[in-house]
C-alpha cells in the first residue's frame, strides 16, 4: 500500500479572535516538533487567516480556511474566493463541514463546484463526508457515504490532490468518538470508491482524515487502523496542549 504522510489538521470553527490567533500559534509553533512526522494543518475562521499567516511564517503549519465560494469573484456579499484565500497564505479549504451541511445550506453540488474551484487555483481541498445518527441507525451509511463520495468528487481529474474527511454527524462535537472498527469501515469503503472513481494509484495516495471527537486519549487507535491518515479535530485543536499531544501521537 502507498505510504501516506499523515494529516493532523485543527478545525477552529467560530473561535478565536485575530489577536488570540497570533498569541495561540505563537505558541504552537514553538511547542510542535521543528520537523513534524505529520503535516499539520489550522482552519482559524476567515477574520483571521492574515494574522495566522503572519504568524505562521517560516513554521511548518500550513492554513487552511474553513470554507469558501466557487467564483472567483463577483456579486457575493459575505464570501470569500480561492484565489482570495490562495493570496493571503492558504494552502487548504475545508469543504462540506457538517455545519455547513446543516446550518448554511451545503449541497453536494455545491461542494463538487467548490471542490473544482479550489483545486483550479492549486489548493488543496479537505471534502467532509459523514451520516447522521438517523441514517447509520437506518442502515443507511454506505449509501449516503457513496452519494456524498461520488457527487462530492465527481468530474476531478488524475492528477487532482484532495483529502477526504470522514465524521460521522453524530460525533462531532458531542464527546461520542466512532469506534476504531467503525471508522476503519467506513474508511475503507470511501477507499474503494475511490479505486472505483479514480483507480489504485490515486485511491492509494488519497489521505482520509477522521473527525469526530478526535482526543490525545483516542487517538492513536485511529490511527493505527490502516485506512485512517489523520484527523479533523474540532474541539481538541483549540488548546495548544491537546493539539500538540495530537501532532505527536507517535510519540
Ligand atoms: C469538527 O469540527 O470537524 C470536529 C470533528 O469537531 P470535534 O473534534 O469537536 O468533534
Amino acid at each position: 500500500m502507498a505510504k501516506r504522510k499523515p494529516i493532523i489538521a485543527g478545525n477552529w470553527k467560530m473561535f478565536k479572535t485575530a489577536s488570540e490567533t497570533e498569541v495561540f500559534l505563537a505558541e504552537l509553533k514553538s511547542a510542535i516538533p521543528a520537523q513534524p512526522e505529520v503535516e499539520v494543518v489550522v482552519a482559524p475562521p476567515s477574520v483571521c487567516l492574515a494574522a495566522a499567516a503572519t504568524a505562521l511564517k517560516g513554521s511548518p503549519i500550513s492554513l487552511a480556511a474553513q470554507n469558501c465560494h466557487w467564483e472567483d469573484s463577483g456579486a457575493f456579499t459575505g464570501e470569500v474566493s480561492p484565489p482570495m484565500l490562495k493570496d493571503i497564505g492558504c494552502t487548504h479549504v475545508i469543504i462540506g463541514h457538517s455545519e455547513r451541511r446543516q446550518f448554511f445550506g451545503e449541497t453536494d453540488e455545491s461542494v463538487n463546484k467548490k471542490t473544482k474551484s479550489v483545486l483550479a487555483h492549486g489548493l488543496t481541498p479537505i471534502v467532509c463526508v459523514g451520516e447522521t445518527l438517523p441514517e447509520r441507525e437506518s442502515g443507511r451509511i454506505q449509501a449516503v457515504i457513496e452519494t456524498q463520495v461520488k457527487k462530492g468528487l465527481e468530474g476531478l481529474g488524475p492528477q487532482e490532490n484532495f483529502v477526504v474527511a470522514y465524521e460521522p454527524v453524530w460525533a462531532i462535537g458531542t464527546g461520542k468518538t466512532a469506534t476504531p472498527k467503525q471508522a476503519e469501515e467506513v474508511h475503507r469503503l470511501i477507499r474503494d470508491l475511490l479505486k472505483e472513481m479514480f483507480g489504485e494509484d490515486i485511491a492509494g495516495r488519497t489521505r482520509i482524515l477522521y473527525g469526530g471527537s478526535v482526543k490525545p486519549d483516542n487517538v492513536k487507535d485511529l490511527m493505527a487502523q490502516p485506512n485512517i491518515d489523520g484527523g479533523l479535530i474540532g474541539g481538541a485543536s483549540l488548546k495548544v496542549d491537546s493539539f500538540n499531544a495530537l501532532v505527536r501521537y507517535r510519540d
